[in-house]
């Protein structure tokens, strides 16, 4: 990867998400591109498509939760015009714009490409774990969620219905371990998986009055 260009592409990003509280900060994204990285490495995707895709995928985050706009889509948008602007390799954005329009988990679709798997798969595992239980009651919290709601439905999730937040570990992030596109994630992600049922094993003794 040209590394001028990716600290270029790193500086623009890290501006965006310097105040973000809703979890989608830039040690995020940090983590994401790292991780990806580590990923695409062992499944042998394309550095640079994964790289400048995952220091991108959550630029559309805060009109998603200020007015409701498809992050992925908006943010696909968004990233397809700033490449274009700094002269990124022209033959290089749809693949990149692809990966970040198709990681978004609450699509239900498998993305097309290698590289946008791995993308997939780096942020979905940045949503479970210790990680994953911070940013869970952050982004509830910036959504206006509350902790917990004994009376509030388990439903298919829909990442448009603002739901309590151990809700929302039974409508997503516990489902995450099933959804890994490869190998190399699914192995990080079961110890993950197993840290949240622990977390939440703990809070329901404790809101049951057995601690
Ligand atoms: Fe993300």
């Amino acid at each position: 990867m040209d590394k001028e260009v990716e600290e270029q592409v790193k500086e623009y990003v890290r501006s965006h998400f310097v105040d973000d509280a809703s979890g989608h900060d830039w040690h995020h994204i940090e983590r994401v591109y790292n991780m990806a990285l580590k990923i695409a490495e062992k499944e042998g995707a394309d550095r640079t498509i994964v790289g400048i895709a995952a220091l991108l995928h959550d630029i559309g985050i805060r009109r998603e939760i200020e007015c409701g706009l498809d992050h992925s889509e908006y943010g696909a948008s968004l990233s397809k015009k700033y490449l274009l602007e700094i002269g990124f390799d022209p033959s290089e954005i749809d693949r990149v714009v692809e990966a970040i329009r198709e990681h978004r988990y609450g699509k239900q679709i498998k993305p097309k490409s290698l590289e946008g798997r791995v993308l997939q798969d780096a942020d979905m595992l940045d949503a479970i774990g210790a990680i994953g239980i911070a940013r869970a009651f952050a982004y509830g919290g910036a959504r206006g969620a509350l902790i917990y709601n004994p009376t509030e439905k388990v439903e298919n999730y829909d990442p448009f219905k603002v739901k309590s937040t151990i809700t929302h570990f039974k409508e997503k992030l516990l489902n995450i371990k099933d959804r890994f596109n490869t190998k190399t994630a699914k192995e990080i992600g079961l110890e993950r998986h197993r840290f949240m049922e622990k977390f939440l094993e703990e809070f329901y003794n404790e809101i049951a009055g057995e601690r």
